[in-house]
Parts: structure tokens; sequence; C-alpha cells
């Protein structure tokens, strides 16, 4: 039987920067996970889905790669990928342990590009190359050029001889619709515990009328979150690749790192209002706690 590789994907490279020790608990039945239907419920709000498709429309004769099992889903990318020119939706990209989905993936010859699509408003004039005035990236942008700058770090080991460059396909703030109704075209469904958009039957990119999206080159962002520092918890600061590679690591190997109590344990999605029974799913805060702070079950909160 083939063993089930644990891969670091960018949820869980989310997931442990926020407390490298989340990378332990999440997935596991037997711990209590307080995200699974916050996430849901706000991938439903966010009108992320939408603007996803609505990128589709826009790279029409992309291929959708929509398998769910990570293996089946790096085979069919590999095998489009033999095209010299070619656009992948979910592409799936793997180089050791690490795993990424690219919302939409380029190839023209050696060139590659990693398009990361976001229901997040960008004005040029404002927004610009998302620095700061001192040149920092903004704060606002950050999580998402951190999501591109793993996808490239993983795109550039996995597909060695191609030049890979980042983009994040942004909302337009400077566009305005000239089709009315545009937004009950893509009608969101649920299936299961996924989210699936049905556009209306005829939607042709013309039938979209001006573009409504912006598609910004980030390879310099990406360059300085690589050479950089990645925030790990509350206090850390860790170098971006070393970091990524701890993570894969311990993941891979189901290795629990060290917890990072802080007051944001408060709010950790596996805290458990009080120790849980035997009966009840483990509670990942007061295994934390106990760990860093010598607990037992009298300290009970
Ligand atoms: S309880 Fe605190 S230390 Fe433990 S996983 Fe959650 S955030 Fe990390």
């Amino acid at each position: 039987m083939n063993q089930v590789v644990r891969y670091l994907t960018k949820s869980r490279f989310k997931l442990a920067a926020e407390c490298p020790r989340k990378l332990y608990y999440t997935g596991k039945k037997d711990y209590l996970d307080r995200s699974l239907d916050d996430s849901f419920l706000a991938a439903l709000a966010e009108g992320g889905y939408q603007v996803g498709e609505l990128a589709c429309l826009i790279h029409p004769g992309g291929i959708r790669v929509d398998d769910l099992d990570h293996q089946v889903a790096l085979a069919k990318t590999a095998e489009l990928l033999q095209q010299d020119e070619v656009t992948i939706f979910e592409a799936a990209i793997a180089a050791g342990n690490l795993f990424v989905r690219v919302d939409v993936l380029r190839k023209s010859g050696t060139r590659i590009e990693v398009i990361e699509v976001k229901a997040k408003s960008y004005n040029a004039k404002k927004d610009g190359d998302f620095k700061g005035a001192k040149g920092q990236l903004k704060s606002d942008f950050l999580p998402y050029l951190q999501d591109v700058a793993f996808q490239r770090y993983v795109a550039v080991a996995a597909l060695p001889g191609h030049q890979v460059h980042a983009f994040l396909m942004l909302v337009d703030k400077e566009q305005s619709s000239t089709v009315d109704g545009l937004n009950q075209r893509f009608k969101v469904v649920v299936e299961g515990r996924r989210l699936k958009v049905q556009v209306t039957p005829g939607t042709t990119p013309e039938s979209l009328g001006q573009c409504l999206l912006a598609k910004v080159p980030v390879d310099g962002q990406v360059d300085m979150i690589l050479s950089s520092t990645l925030a790990v918890g509350p206090a850390d600061l860790r170098p971006f690749r070393a970091a990524v590679d701890a993570f894969a690591l311990a993941y891979s190997q189901d290795t629990p790192l060290l917890p990072l109590p802080s007051s944001a344990c408060g709010g950790c999605q596996f805290k458990a209002p009080s120790w849980p029974l035997a009966e009840q799913p483990k509670s990942g805060f007061h295994e934390c706690w106990s760990q860093a702070f010598n607990w037992g079950q009298r300290n009970s909160i």
C-alpha cells in the first residue's frame, strides 16, 4: 500500500506561521478543531469563489485540475506541463514535502506564471507596489504576498529549467462593470462541504465587458519575502526558507513542535473550554500549556 505523503500545503504553512504547534493538531480527528465550521462560512462570505471563476473565464482554453487526491492532481498537472503552451487552473505542484495548488498557472516554453487570485480590492494609484513609505511591505497585502511567495518557492524547486514569475490577480478598484448583473452570472452552490460556482450558460470572456481584475507582477516583493524573516507566532522572527523547511520536516514526520504560549492561545481553534473528559476530543491548548507550564488538571481554566 502506498504511504500517504504528509505535505506542507499553503494552508498548513499559514497555520504554522500562526503557531508551529498547530501543525501537530491539524487534521487529527481526535483533536477538537473549532475552525472547521468557521472556515467554511468564511469562504462562503468572502466572495473568493466568484472572483476565482472570473479569473478562469478571462483565461480561455485553461484546463482545470480539480481532483482532491494529491497524487492524482500531481500526475495530471505533470502531464499537462508536457505541453509547450498551457494554462492550468488549480495546478498541483510538489517539491519534497511541500505542495501547492496554483489558482492559475500559465506556461509558455520555459516561462511559468504563478497567479494567485484574491477577492481583495487593489487600486494601482493607492496600493502601487504594496510597499509603505519606508519600503516595507504593507501589512494588509502581506499575507497574500507570502502566499504567492510560498507558491513560487515550491514551483522553482519543482520545475528546474523554467523561469517562474509570481503575480497577484486582484479586484481592480479603478474599473467599474460595464455589464449589468455580472455577479448574478456566478452562483455559489454548496456540494457537501465544498463550494462550487455555477456560471450562467453562454457566459464568455467577451460577455463580461470591461475586465475587473488587475494582474500585478510581484517578483520583487516575493524576493524580499524569501530573503527575509517570517513572523512566527506573536514574537518570533525566523528566516523564511528555514522556517518553511522546518515546518515541512516536522509535519512530514508528525513531530510536535514546541508550543508558543501567548495571549493568542485564547482564540486558538484547538482550545476546548475546559479539560476534556476521556470520551471528548482532545484539547491542543491544554496539552500546550501543560507542556509549557507543567500544568496538571487541577489548573483547569
Ligand atoms: S494553544 Fe497556543 S501554543 Fe498551543 S497550538 Fe494553540 S496557539 Fe499554539
